[in-house]
């Protein structure tokens, strides 16, 4: 088959597509098919956009019947019946359960529109510009979320000085050496420390993109009661993290802190579509009609299978038991993985989960001899020294086992321990 045209026509810029060349024609649940055939398991779910796996049947057909009913698709901010439908059970299904009282902004469909709002919001709200963030974060790669990014490589792409963001160290960021917040809380304190007070601190609850480095939740509770007194806004970027990825709905719940601002995409559309969300709290909505606008704000057809899928996985609390069950599978799987390669660690919490080795060549090692295995893996870090394992939330118990015994393997011809791959095929 015919690949020349993404070689020679489509910009060197691509990436993923350098590390699994395969032409990926169908997709259902957990897998991906080839167009000449083959299949792999897909444990990288869209970056963490297809949570709830490929093409899931129902919302499928809810597609389908909608766009053969002439419904409307795309609307800016006008009023639909989807977009209705999509507030209404948000509001009953997400957050009246957990007391959360939010406003709901549609920023335009990508994760960095939301974080752009949220920055946006935070300075307008404070009238001030400065915003913290942390080592190794992520944020998106608009100059705005850049500037709150960790990556050197993704920073230079910027092309001019990113201002207004300083970088705090994450939790563990020395090894337990230095204690939490110490720098933070002093030079708040002090009028001399020549740190302006931020308008604002951004922070993933787990690095998705910087290494899979998970705070811990009196870390967060910390950071949270710390802004409070210093009248500091926290956002929390929950578009990798958030969706159930971590376990529950939204990333944070276990620390039982009340964010200003949430930021959420990547699988808040429930199929994969373009959607994203910016959370805030009421008093904090000082915007003006049109202030932050954006033609794609209004994707009818993720409003509905976003609604759709809240529904059916998160109207009560089987989905997450479920869930959880095989969070703990992963887990122990990749734990003894990381055992038998001296130094290795597990890294990350729930399905946002990898293992981080201390040569950084491996983690690129283990991803590949896995893609060879028909099994899609991604790496995360500074360095890409985490192999990072991202299957579909609704993944069976059988696939689940699949990929970690493919893991195993993959881990032990990385490290040179095993040469004959047993690929992961079955039949179509
Ligand atoms: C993916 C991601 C973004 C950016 O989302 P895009 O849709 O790629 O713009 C922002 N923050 C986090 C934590 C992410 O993982």
């Amino acid at each position: 088959m015919a690949t020349d045209i993404f070689e020679t026509f489509e910009s060197q810029v691509r990436s993923y597509c350098m590390n699994w060349p395969a032409v990926f024609e169908k997709a259902s649940g957990s897998y991906q098919y080839t167009e000449d055939g083959s299949r792999y398991l897909d444990f990288f779910s869209g970056a963490g956009a297809l949570n709830y796996g490929h093409n899931h049947p129902e919302l499928r057909d809810l597609l389908v019947d909608y766009v053969a009913n002439d419904g409307v698709t795309h609307s800016l901010d006008m009023k639909t019946p989807s977009k209705r439908r999509f507030l209404e059970t948000f509001e009953r299904v997400i957050l009246e359960p957990r007391n959360m009282e939010y406003k709901v902004m549609f920023p335009g469909p990508t994760g960095t529109n939301s974080v752009e709002a949220a920055l946006k919001l935070a300075r307008k709200v404070t009238g001030r510009q400065h915003i913290l963030s942390f080592t190794n974060a992520f944020h998106g790669m608009t100059l705005g979320s850049l500037s709150v990014t960790g990556n050197s490589m993704k920073r230079r792409g910027a092309g001019i000085p990113l201002t207004n963001s300083s970088k705090i160290p994450y939790d563990d960021y020395f090894d337990g050496n230095i204690p939490d917040f110490i720098w933070l809380e002093k030079v708040l304190q002090d009028s001399g420390s020549g740190v302006d007070k931020p308008a604002a601190v951004i922070v993933e609850t787990v690095q998705g993109e910087g290494g899979l480095n998970a705070a811990r939740m009196e870390w967060l509770k910390e950071l949270s009661a710390l802004l409070r007194r210093h009248k500091i806004l926290l956002i929390i970027d929950d578009v990798q993290a958030g969706c159930g990825r971590t376990g529950t709905f939204f990333s944070f719940e276990e620390a039982g802190i009340t964010p200003d601002i949430i930021c959420m995409s990547k699988s808040i559309s429930g199929y994969g579509l373009p959607m994203a969300i910016t959370l805030f709290k009421p008093e904090l909505d000082v915007w003006e009609g049109g202030e932050h606008n954006g033609t794609f704000r209004g994707n009818n057809l993720g409003f509905i299978t976003g609604a759709r899928a809240l529904e059916l996985f998160w109207s009560d609390d089987s989905f997450q038991k479920q869930l959880a069950a095989k969070i703990e599978t992963l887990r122990e799987g990749l734990e003894d993985i990381a055992q038998h390669v001296k130094g290795a660690t597990l890294r990350g919490r729930g399905f946002l989960t990898g293992i981080c080795f201390p040569d950084a060549d491996t983690a690129g090692k283990v991803a590949a001899e896995s893609y060879k295995r028909n099994l899609l893996l991604e790496t995360s870090g500074p360095e890409d020294e985490v192999i990072k394992v991202m299957p579909p939330l609704t993944i069976e118990d059988d696939d689940l086992q699949k990929g970690i015994k493919v893991i195993e393997d993959a881990g032990l011809a990385a490290t040179g321990q095993m040469s004959e791959p047993s690929r992961l095929r079955a039949p179509r």
